[in-house]
């Protein structure tokens, strides 16, 4: 397998793509190794996710650099993604420990009633490209800290990182029979599938984990599913600094290329401050410098598949076609990367697929809206629902807004944030189950119900 570096499209370096047989292999040696590993004391466990952290902090600057080369995400971002790894994991460390110490929930009589945890087993964790480590580690952490054995497959076009993941968390002290990495495309993952796995976890597209989740379904074991967004953002006319909302939104858009699951996707703007917000928004976007990943003055890099680029195209198309007027961008970049203008288009509505299907790059669209009822009903005309946000000064208005939004998380002025404290989770074709929070530990367990007489 090449690894192709989108900024320029140099290869990088060729990983041996995983077969059948070494698969099997793997799944085989995580069974020799998951109940001693369950059977450590949580503080031992704790310990060597500990030492994983200070890796990643002591190896920030050539992870980072690795990360830029790989996915194609300005180093300043790449940095950041390394750094935002070791506050998450800073939230599993403090909390797991509580969060799963069983509990007297009852006493009936004389019989004590107890909840206590324990792991699923060995589980998969397939992964995506976009924040490789953000994304994993929701994942691999809490399912190793809750005693589970981990057969991780990151995605192809992150394969460099995948490797790095899986060699410090050894050398922090996972054993070599609790977390193994398996390589290559879509066919590995779905390799994984065909194994007796005690779970499935997986990021990525809606798409795949349709697929993922009607391959697994007669297992009858858990299933957890972190897919894409069409992320609504809603700015009112009660704004107490309309510059600096468009800063931030704009920031929401076009952070990481647009390629983030929670990316400001579709913004709806309330008529009576509409002019003046799309003239400080296309401000901002024009001045947005995009180029070389490396270059620490760079703020948006090259788009990680080549593929998507033709997508990008069609959308502005089809857009376009039904009356979308461009007023920011609209065209690759020529070079010999995969780069996009960051793209603004306006009189857009949801006949366009620019409003209705995942973007996942650096385009955005528009719309005016009358008044509250109609920013709600568009916000929730999409068949995603990951996160929403809307910028208001008045706060209660803005809460009364998210309160009707269907979507797994809601933002009051802010966008594009995630939380080790706060479940991250998405409804429709945004996903099932929780990650993140106490829910995003007790994910990796079975709960025990036992009575104690
Ligand atoms: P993808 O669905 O193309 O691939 C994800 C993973 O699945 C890869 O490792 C891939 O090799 C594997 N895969 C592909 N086909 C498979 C099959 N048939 N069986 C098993 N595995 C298979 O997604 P992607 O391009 O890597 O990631 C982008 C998507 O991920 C976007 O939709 C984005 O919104 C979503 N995402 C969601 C979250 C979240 O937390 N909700 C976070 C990051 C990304």
């Amino acid at each position: 397998m090449k690894i192709i570096n989108p900024a320029n499209h140099e290869i990088i370096s060729e990983v041996k793509e995983d077969t059948l047989e070494s698969v099997k292999k793997k799944y085989e040696i995580l069974q020799t190794g998951q109940k001693a590993w369950a059977n450590h004391p949580i503080g031992a466990r704790l310990e060597i996710i500990k030492r994983f952290s200070k890796l990643l902090d002591e190896h920030a600057d050539e992870l980072a650099e690795e990360l830029c080369r790989e996915v194609g995400k300005p180093i300043n971002e790449a940095r950041g993604e390394i750094n935002g790894a070791i506050v998450k994991i800073e939230f599993f460390l403090n909390e797991s420990a509580e969060i799963l110490k069983p509990s007297i929930v009852h006493k009936a009589s004389n019989t004590q009633e107890v909840i206590d945890y324990s792991p699923l087993g060995t589980i998969a964790n397939i992964s995506a490209w976009n924040y490789p480590y953000l994304v994993g580690i929701n994942i691999f952490i809490p399912a190793l800290i809750c005693g589970n054995a981990v057969l991780y497959k990151p995605s192809e076009f992150s394969t460099l990182v995948g490797q790095s993941i899986e060699r410090l968390l050894h050398r922090a002290g996972v054993p070599k029979n609790v977390f193994l990495a398996v390589y290559g495309d879509g066919k590995v993952g779905r390799m994984l599938c065909d194994l007796p796995l005690d779970g499935y976890f997986f990021t990525g597209s809606y798409e795949t984990g349709k697929k993922i989740a009607e391959t697994v379904a007669h297992k009858l074991v858990p299933v957890g599913l972190e897919l894409g967004g069409k992320d609504p953002l809603y700015v009112t006319d009660q704004l107490s600094d309309i510059k600096q909302t468009a800063e931030s939104v704009v920031e929401g858009a076009f952070y990481n290329n647009g390629q983030s699951c929670c990316s400001v996707e579709r913004v709806y703007v309330h008529e009576k401050i509409y002019d003046e917000f799309v003239d400080y928004f296309v401000e901002v976007v024009k001045k947005l410098k995009v180029g070389n990943p490396l270059d620490s003055t760079t703020q948006m890099g090259a788009i990680t598949r080549a593929s998507h680029l033709d997508f990008l195209d069609q959308l502005i198309k089809d857009a376009v076609s039904k009356g979308a007027k461009i007023v920011a961008g609209g065209n690759r970049i020529d070079s010999e990367g995969n780069y996009y203008e960051p793209t603004v288009l306006l009189d857009v509505n949801h006949k366009m697929d620019v409003m209705i299907k995942e973007t996942f790059g650096p385009i955005i669209g528009i719309q005016k809206v009358k008044d509250d009822e109609e920013a709600i009903r568009l916000m929730n005309d999409s068949e995603y629902g990951l996160t929403s946000s809307v910028y208001t000064s008045n706060n209660e208005r803005g809460n009364k807004i998210l309160s009707q939004i269907n979507s797994g998380t809601g933002y009051l002025n802010c966008c594009d944030r995630v939380s080790g404290y706060l479940p991250w989770s998405g409804r429709g074709h945004s996903g099932l189950g929780s990650t993140l929070s106490k829910h995003g530990v007790y994910a990796f367990c079975h709960p025990k119900a036992y009575h104690l007489r």
